[in-house]
């Protein structure tokens, strides 16, 4: 059986951080939702690769030979990670919001797009025009399908594309896709899933969940930065203009004329970050190899750290739905008469604790639930039960002090 700890690359699990008192203390990462770290087996694949990375596609050589297999190969394993269609594409991107983007600008004109005002910034801002219905998030997850399907049969006859989070970035809590994907359907309209928060802790099928397309981003799956895809349906991206201009985009370039590739290629222009998506790969890979472990594991250590942040005064947990559905291992929060960066400035000075604190680009969910600002929590698979105590006790003791204390250096200790 896989033990999740140990599956992080060691280096990022004992790193030692210093505290402002002088003393240093293991990192506790409670920041996952942002990136998470590398895998050892992915740092181990890419190691084994990096004398072998060169150009794709269009070198003889031998190391472009291997490295436009373990890019081709890639396709086949995204492919199977989501559960793709035959058909479908893979295009590989830089991250969530390329992919986006590319999808943004690969529908047809005058698409109709629903989308819900609480979203990541990634789904939400790509669509513009009078076309786009930004939706309101209701407060419960049938509310909100209803809300989809209102929406849908006010759209003009046409194209219709719902883009819609797998996970919140903020709350953690699943949103009802395969219901809003049913409700798509019966309007004639596709589904584009923002799988960013969602890819890294279930499992995602395209088909299971009757979605067109998925998006998500390798530096959320244990992958370092650089390299993210969209999967799904063809025709629109077959058709659409090449999301950028330049090589490896054409089959055919004259002084008069251009003819662009149709395949995935036909948005990949440029030397693609064959390193980044071979990462990506082997992280898929691992995790789709592990999910039972995957999900024991953060099940384990949410319920402990949400029965444990239970008991911190004044603090209020982030929730966009009332009624209780699924949820990753992401918790947002504030605590009453405390600043949320303040918080999380302490937690990492006193503590050696990585939150992140904001309204994590989605600012309207944020503001909305908050009237501000939040901390966020966010659990993976480098998460140990004792970060999980570490926090719930810096928090209750930051709590138990007041707000209004600072770190004494001359005295060398915190006072009011
Ligand atoms: N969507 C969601 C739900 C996210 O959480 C994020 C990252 N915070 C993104 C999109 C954007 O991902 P990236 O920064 O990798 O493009």
């Amino acid at each position: 059986a896989l033990d999740p700890v140990r599956t992080c690359l060691p280096a990022t699990l004992n790193t030692q951080v210093p505290l402002v008192t002088g003393e240093t203390v293991e990192y506790a990462n409670l920041d996952h939702a942002a990136s998470a770290p590398c895998l050892a087996a992915v740092r181990d694949a890419v190691d084994e690769f990096l004398p072998w990375y060169a150009s794709v596609h269009r070198g003889a050589g031998f190391a472009s030979q291997v490295s436009t297999k373990v890019y081709e190969r890639t396709r086949d394993v995204l492919r199977r990670f989501v559960d793709a269609r035959a058909g479908d594409t893979v295009i590989f991107t830089r991250n969530t919001t390329d992919a986006l983007n590319l999808l943004a600008r690969s529908v047809p004109r005058h698409t109709s797009v629903v989308v819900f005002d609480t979203e990541h910034h990634a789904a939400l801002l790509p669509w513009r025009g009078p076309n786009v219905q930004r939706i309101p998030t209701p407060r419960t997850r049938l509310a909100a399908v209803s809300a989809v399907d209102s929406a849908l049969a006010a759209t003009p006859v046409g194209p219709r594309l719902v883009v819609l989070t797998g996970a919140s970035n903020v709350t953690g809590e699943l949103l009802p896709v395969r219901e809003i994907a049913a409700v798509a359907r019966r309007h004639g309209a596709r589904i584009a899933v923002d799988a960013a928060q969602l890819a890294p802790h279930r499992a995602v099928s395209l088909r299971e969940l009757d979605v067109d397309y998925v998006v998500l981003s390798g530096h959320k799956l244990y992958a370092p930065f650089g390299a993210g895809a969209l999967v799904g349906r063809s025709d629109w991206l077959r058709a659409a203009q090449p999301y950028l201009a330049g090589g490896g985009a054409t089959k055919l370039v004259t002084e008069r004329d251009v003819v662009w590739n149709v395949g995935p290629e036909r948005h990949e222009a440029g030397s693609p970050n064959t390193v980044g998506v071979h990462a990506l790969g082997v992280a898929c890979e691992q995790l789709a190899r592990n999910w039972a472990a995957v999900a024991e594991h953060e099940h384990e250590l949410l319920t402990r750290l949400r029965r444990g942040l239970a008991g911190v005064p004044g603090l209020a947990e982030l929730r966009l739905f009332d009624d209780d559905g699924d949820r990753v291992g992401t918790v947002s929060f504030t605590v009453e008469g405390y600043e949320p960066g303040w918080l999380a400035a302490v937690l990492s000075a006193e503590y050696g604790i990585g939150v992140r604190d904001g309204a994590f680009c989605a600012h309207i969910a944020t503001r909305r639930l908050t009237g501000g600002q939040a901390l966020r929590v966010s659990l993976g698979l480098g998460t140990t039960a004792g970060h999980v105590d570490r926090l719930v006790l810096a928090l209750r003791q930051v709590v138990a002090r007041g707000p209004r204390w600072a770190y004494d250096r001359v005295a060398g200790r915190w006072a009011p």
